[in-house]
């Protein structure tokens, strides 16, 4: 249940409540927010002169339903606006990580070329062995913000714990919460305590559900800025490294209002397919797409096979916006 209390209504009167139906307690709009599990279908008529509406659900995608909220959300990341009355398509683009100072100023160079806002690159990354290179830490994170103050670009870079998260808030435009930490609770509700956005991942074996559930961590903190980002489950193939589900960004777009980016780089594993998969992902008119891209991805220190290099990438955002503009909207 969610229930929005009277303008009005202080602070001490809106805490005790919370804490009598054992529930979150936010603001939003000058007016105090509670949320208690969606087991909850009846409100004590004590607090009816206290209460100015409420929302019951049939499970706990509450926050992030329709049912709440018809309009997908609005998020804005610097002068970009993405979801709400806005027909943006946001192209996330930049390597899998930052590896040196020279790489990722190429890497900027290539998205001020081509109007591209956003840029992209790990700096701590979740791999799958210790051996393997970990990312250069708060080294590459200054490396980030000297991109943004050189080209103006926003940053979105990824959290892998909660030991660093605060340079990640610090640092970053958008924070990345990627699909093997998704299910981490400090992160999440350390993310539900800013105003930065935050681009929540789905894991590779997570249900929609649980997916949306996730996301409720964050909305439940009161933080409003949430996107999904689908990229890849993992399936009996193992001819591609994930399987993109698409079915799922259906349902998604179908129930949820919030704002989703589609990651046909880490789904498919393969730079050859990614370009398709980038224009079938524009079609479904999402709010984003996040493509890795790398000055010369045989060299990539992470995810080198499916990197796209410079000349692909730039071939690649001319088809993609043509269909963009085929269905009303357009790549920022
Ligand atoms: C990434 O974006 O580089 C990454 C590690 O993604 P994922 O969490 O989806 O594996
Ligand atoms: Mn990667």
């Amino acid at each position: 249940m969610i229930i929005h209390l009277k303008n009005g209504v202080g602070q001490d009167r809106a805490s005790a409540m919370a804490d009598e139906l054992s529930a979150f307690s936010i603001v939003k709009n000058d007016a105090h927010v509670l949320i208690t599990s969606s087991g909850m279908k009846e409100l004590d008529a004590k607090y009816d002169e206290v209460v100015d509406k409420i929302y019951l659900f049939d499970n706990d995608m509450q926050m992030a339903s329709r049912e709440y909220l018809a309009e997908t959300r609005e998020v804005v990341i610097g002068d970009i606006k993405i979801g709400g009355a806005n027909n943006n398509t946001m192209m996330i683009g930049g390597p899998c990580s930052v590896e040196s100072e020279e790489q990722i100023t190429s890497s900027a160079e290539l998205m001020v070329e081509l109007g591209i806002s956003t840029l992209r690159a790990g700096c701590y990354k979740p791999r799958t062995s210790p051996y393997s290179f970990q990312g250069l830490g708060l080294e590459g994170l200054k490396l980030l913000d000297k991109m943004r103050a050189k080209f103006g670009l926003n940053i979105i870079t990824e959290v892998r714990d909660s030991t660093h998260i605060d340079e990640i808030i610090e640092y970053a435009d958008i924070i990345q919460v990627g699909a093997k930490s998704m299910y981490d609770h400090g992160i999440l509700k350390r993310c539900g305590k800013t105003n930065k956005p935050v681009l929540l991942k789905r894991g590779f074996g997570t249900t929609l559900k649980e997916f949306v559930q996730m996301a409720e961590f964050i909305l439940s903190g009161g933080n409003d800025n949430v996107i999904l980002c689908e990229r890849g489950l993992r399936t009996f193939e193992t001819g591609t490294r994930f399987t993109l589900d698409l079915c799922g960004v259906a349902y998604l777009k179908e129930y949820t209002n919030l704002p989703i980016i589609l990651d046909p780089s880490h789904a498919m594993g393969y730079a050859y397919g990614v370009a398709d998969l980038a224009r079938a992902c524009t079609a479904m008119g999402v709010e984003g797409l996040l493509i890795e891209v790398h000055p010369n991805p045989k060299v990539a220190k992470s995810d080198a096979s499916q990197q796209l290099n410079h000349a692909e990438f730039t071939e690649l955002l001319g088809s993609v916006r043509g269909v963009a503009q085929a269905i009303g909207r357009e790549i920022v």
